[in-house]
């Protein structure tokens, strides 16, 4: 099951000025003079991954500039990257197009400059909005700082925002996270993402854990925090559209959506995934191999799997049932599940699945979306 009418565009910028010490994604601190380079060498594997699709590429809905932090490159070079892609490939009428921004990164000079390159949202990492909580995430900003970077990006014309928000993070309690979730609304940002932190054995949090000196988030306060967002966004009039991200009408990221809804994308970038609707592949991790790599023209590709019949069907449950569209009665059963069956059934009774003839994860089954889709699948 993939979405033939979208078709995403991925790019990651793997850089930060520092490194949180829960974060275990593609990223680097210092090589300050890769940056360049490496912002030219994402201009070539577009051109290379464009010339791939042949004469009549599908149409690009949307855009993530994601990281990393995008905003650490130049607003010259993001401006370029966009400019590019758009000469490279057919867009829609209409493409989202996001930037990521940590708040430490937005300046008057950044912030027009991404609204001077057409980008329609900017995502940024906000994860809670008291100070305590921030410094133990290892956060490079505080929270007055999230504030102004909001202003600054709402006065550069920036059409819309999202705010990334993490609960479970260490020094903080149901109080702390109220006034998180209350402060991130007073913004008024379009959107909102509200992740539990997760500890992954490299990162600082992971050393910490295996050697006893820090306690992993319990699982009932993580439940709380989570209903406590479900109650003040759905209170605030947004839309609980996916598992862990919120929108006011008409603002659910659509390059998501093609991630949930199994469409296409292209991924380029160290570290970069991209999908062609049956095969995955993935760029080298490290920036001079992808640098090298690029400099003889080709992509810089690590690895690729093409999913059997069972993963497919086992991966498109778990992405349809992460939305609240869930999956229609047809659909359920095109994936070999009976959405009139003992355990959809069970799950019904338990309050994880909505009522209807269809599959709808409530907002309980949404925290319990593993679960759920493993009595399912
Ligand atoms: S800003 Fe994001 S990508 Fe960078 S270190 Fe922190 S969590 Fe990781």
């Amino acid at each position: 099951m993939v979405d033939p009418g979208l078709f995403g565009v991925y790019v990651h910028v793997p850089f930060c000025r520092t490194r949180c010490h829960y974060c275990d994604f593609v990223t680097y601190t210092g090589m300050e003079g890769l940056r360049r380079p490496y912002a030219a060498a994402l201009l070539e594997e577009a051109a290379t991954a464009a010339a791939a699709l042949g004469p009549e590429p599908p149409l690009v809905t949307s855009v993530f500039v994601g990281g990393g932090t995008p905003t650490v490159l130049s607003p010259e070079d993001l401006a370029r990257l966009l400019a590019r892609l758009r000469e490279l490939l057919p867009f829609a009428d209409g493409a989202e197009v996001t930037v990521e921004a940590n708040p430490e990164t937005v300046e008057p000079a950044m912030a027009e400059g991404l609204a001077g390159a057409g980008v329609t949202r900017v995502s940024m990492g906000a994860q809670s909005f008291d100070d305590r909580v921030l410094a133990g995430l290892g956060r490079a900003h505080d929270a007055a700082r999230v504030a102004a970077a909001v202003a600054t990006l709402r006065a550069a014309g920036v059409p819309a925002l999202n705010l990334d928000l993490i609960y479970g993070g260490p020094g903080e309690d149901a109080g702390s996270w109220s006034a998180t979730l209350e402060t991130a609304l007073a913004l008024g940002p379009e959107h909102l993402s509200a992740y539990a932190l997760t500890i992954e054995p490299a990162t600082k949090f992971g050393r910490l854990v295996a050697t006893g000196r820090m306690a992993e988030p319990g699982e009932d306060d993580l439940a709380d925090r989570y209903e406590a967002a479900c109650s003040a966004l759905a209170a605030a009039g947004y839309h609980h559209y996916e598992v862990s991200n919120w929108a006011r009408a008409t603002h659910a990221s659509l390059h998501n959506l093609t991630y949930w809804r199994r469409g296409r994308y292209l991924g380029l970038g160290a570290g970069a995934h991209e999908f062609d609707g049956a095969t995955r592949r993935w760029n080298v991790d490290g920036v001079p191999a992808y640098l090298a790599a690029v400099g003889e023209g080709r992509r810089p590709t690590a690895g690729e799997e093409r999913l059997d019949g069972e993963q497919a069907r086992f991966e498109a449950l778990a992405l349809r049932l992460r939305t609240v569209d869930g999956l229609d009665p047809g659909e359920a059963r095109s994936l070999g599940v009976d959405p009139g069956g003992s355990q959809a059934t069970e799950l019904r009774l338990a309050g994880l699945i909505g009522p209807g003839p269809g599959l709808r994860l409530t907002g309980k089954g949404m925290f319990l979306h593993g679960e759920v889709v493993a009595r399912l699948a």
